[in-house]
């Protein structure tokens, strides 16, 4: 998509609310719309709207094998709450029994390089299996999430993945996602009641303490970027 015409969306869309925002969407003609989740508090928000509406978009999810126990019941939850189909996607498994046959079940914490080599097998790989077809992909992405997000807008092109995004909570600040979950009663990962803001693979989430950045809880053992390769693109 160009960017004249993601400038356009934006303008558009900036002062529509969330249902507005998923009215107008699925108006715009795209063929293949794809939401990815991983059960966040933005991402419970963004389902919610997509299973109550019955919006003609797929949920997937990617189950790197390293997930919190609580994240999938979450899951579990979700569907049970709204009787809708969430797609998981799995890593190879070649890719990972060689990664773990070379270099052990913790080799992410040696180096960056293997932290981004297990992220690549157990989320960017999968992810690019997801987005296969899909000419739109919805996230739960927010400007005050953390530093490297600040410039997210509700429209933006991830050129890494050659895709159109829709950030719709773009501009939503904490404390309006809380409200949200707590109005209408969206399932939860039990996590965030102990401190977890951020929540990804259990070995490279911790919790954070009051006013520390949203993203500092994932791999806190490195001093870059605190982004997987997943949205780590300047153009979301
Ligand atoms: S977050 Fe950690 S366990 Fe999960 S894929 Fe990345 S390095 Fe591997």
């Amino acid at each position: 998509m160009e960017n004249h015409r993601i400038e356009k969306l934006n303008a558009t869309f900036k002062d529509y609310s969330l249902e507005q925002a998923f009215e107008k969407l699925v108006t715009l003609g795209f063929s293949k719309m794809a939401f990815s989740t991983s059960f966040g508090q933005e991402d419970q928000i963004i389902a919610d709207v997509i299973f109550k509406n019955d919006y003609p978009i797929e949920v997937f999810t990617l189950d790197t094998g390293r997930l919190f126990e609580a994240t999938y019941k979450v899951f579990e939850d979700t569907q049970t709450k709204y009787q809708k189909k969430i797609t998981t996607y799995f890593p190879e498994r070649h890719a990972v029994e060689s990664l773990i046959n070379e270099k052990g079940p913790y080799s992410f914490y040696d180096s960056v390089e293997n932290r981004k080599e297990c992220c690549e097998i157990r989320k960017v790989n999968p992810l690019q299996k997801a987005l296969k077809g899909v000419d739109l992909w919805i996230t739960g992405l927010r400007a005050s999430q953390s530093t490297a997000r600040n410039e997210i807008k509700i429209f933006g092109y991830d050129a890494a993945f050659g895709l159109p995004k829709f950030n719709p909570l773009a501009h939503w600040e904490l404390s309006t996602v809380e409200n949200y979950l707590q109005e209408k009663q969206v399932p939860q990962n039990s996590l965030h009641k102990e401190g977890f803001v951020s929540i990804g693979c259990a070995p490279c989430t911790r919790a954070v303490q009051e006013g520390e950045d949203i993203r500092s809880g994932r791999w806190w053992w490195e001093e870059s970027k605190k982004e997987c390769g997943l949205h780590y693109n300047k153009k979301i």
